[in-house]
């Protein structure tokens, strides 16, 4: 069950883009096997049940193909997302605090919403034999600027937490499983978010050390429903070492195979109910008769584990060419080898979403997402709040006129918030640093504790 790290393979396999962290842990272990363990103790027919299930989805997902390729429906379908970021100021500090945890946040949503509408630029990798099969989810992942009680978000919040980190088989609050603590306020994490509106992805340190995430699935009978899977502790835990694409060599990331924010695509994948293309988990059988319920994955005996294989990967459930599908999303390869989704896996997480399906919420409230941009024209401005100079070039001050602000987010023009500053205690002039944002035209938005500014800076 445990991915192995290679440093030497990896240097060959990451199409260059990743170098290798002397320091890095040699393993990673996926959730998801935990997960299916504990499934099949309080299930002994687990198996066969899943695999009866399995059969009825692919028939679903076949019909699903066919209609949509028969109606051409692309829309594509937005989901509001929410990142709860639970950590010590030290691993806080680690990823670069506030800025640093926002910057990661943006590669991360940057990398989900490439992967799930087939828009990696690493898509050209694919090898022929398998690009036909190039599947597009059709899902948009927007930050949710609505927050439950209705006042605005950046799409995320920063937990201070006491706790060093979260144990994936135990905790004293819900199941005590996939790290349930960290999913409630009262014991050191963050509440979730009504879960069946908003994907809900926490961020943190979790044990036992090496474990790259968890996401729950939709609570099916078989998994266990609801009892197993609780609302409110539904969404995905994804350890904060493997959050995000590292976009410079200075930032904190230490599992060399969890480089490229694909551990995030790969856990998401688990929470639209897919499963690995070797089958339910690396403790299998080798028999071949294990499988994902996907019709176009090829089987696979076994994980391909952290590295980047040549094409093409014959083994013993897939002997002959084009063999494995190990730079499927779902499989273990390494983050820089993962660049594709199939057809079949897109239609059967479309159903997920579609009515009926446990995700069909998700969609449900536009309004979660596009607060700010909808309620703009209701903004009290306080015109005392000054910000200067403006235009700016790589700094501006911003003056709050003797009023401390909750935040300070700085929003681009497509309603991004693309820096937030929190002022400490008694910090009514606050200094902004411009110099990473690209050129353009601003909205500095300031929240107090009953109102909110808005200032519009030119940075040229
Ligand atoms: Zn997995």
């Amino acid at each position: 069950m445990y991915k192995q790290i290679t440093t030497a393979l990896l240097g060959i396999c990451t199409f260059g883009t990743a170098m290798a962290q002397s320091s890095a842990p040699n393993t990673i272990i996926d959730g998801w096997d935990v997960l299916i363990k504990k499934c099949e103790q309080n299930n002994p027919n687990f198996r066969a049940d899943l695999y009866e299930l399995n059969k009825q989805i692919e028939q679903k997902a076949e019909a699903y193909m066919q209609a949509n390729a028969a109606n051409k429906t692309t829309a594509v379908k937005e989901v509001p997302i929410v990142f709860h970021i639970v950590l010590t100021q030290t691993k806080i500090n680690q990823l670069g605090g506030t800025a640093g945890i926002a910057e990661r946040i943006q590669s991360q949503i940057d990398v989900l919403n490439k992967d799930f509408n087939a828009a990696n630029a690493d898509s050209v990798l694919i090898p022929a034999a398998f690009k036909p099969l190039y599947g597009n989810m059709g899902i948009k992942f927007s930050l949710a600027h609505k927050a439950p009680d209705g006042s605005y978000s950046p799409g995320y919040e920063i937990i201070t937490s006491a706790k060093t980190a979260f144990d994936i088989q135990s905790g004293t609050k819900g199941t005590g499983m996939y790290c349930s603590d960290a999913k409630f306020t009262s014991s050191g994490g963050a509440d979730a978010w009504d879960t069946k509106k908003y994907i809900n992805v926490w961020v943190t340190d979790i044990t036992p050390m090496g474990v790259g995430g968890v996401g729950t699935p939709p609570p099916y009978a078989i998994y266990g429903g609801t009892t197993q899977f609780p609302w409110n502790e539904q969404g995905i835990v994804i350890s904060y070492m493997a959050f995000g694409k590292r976009t410079n060599s200075s930032q904190y990331f230490p599992l060399d195979a969890a480089v490229a924010g694909r551990t995030l695509v790969h856990e998401m994948g688990h929470y639209f109910n897919l499963f690995h293309p070797f089958g339910m988990s690396t403790m299998d059988n080798k028999t071949c008769t294990d499988d994902d319920g996907v019709s176009d994955t090829p089987l696979e005996s076994a994980p391909t584990q952290s590295i980047c294989p040549a094409f093409p990967l014959l083994d013993t459930c897939s002997k002959k060419f084009p063999g494995v599908m190990y730079m499927n999303h779902m499989d273990y390869s390494a983050d820089t080898c993962r660049t594709m989704f199939s057809k079949g896996q897109a239609a059967r997480v479309n159903l997920e979403l579609a009515g009926g399906g446990f995700r069909d919420q998700l969609t449900s409230d536009p309004g979660l997402i596009y607060w700010w941009s909808s309620s703009v024209e209701n903004v009290v401005v306080n015109s005392e709040v000054s910000v200067y100079p403006n235009p700016a070039t790589d700094a501006c001050t911003i003056n709050c006129n003797n009023a401390v602000a909750k935040r300070i987010d700085i929003i681009n023009n497509l309603g991004q918030v693309v820096h937030t500053i929190v002022p400490a205690a008694n910090e009514t002039i606050i200094h902004a640093d411009l110099s990473n944002l690209a050129k353009g035209i601003y909205i500095i938005k300031c929240t107090f504790a009953e109102t909110m500014t808005t200032t519009k800076l030119m940075h040229y």
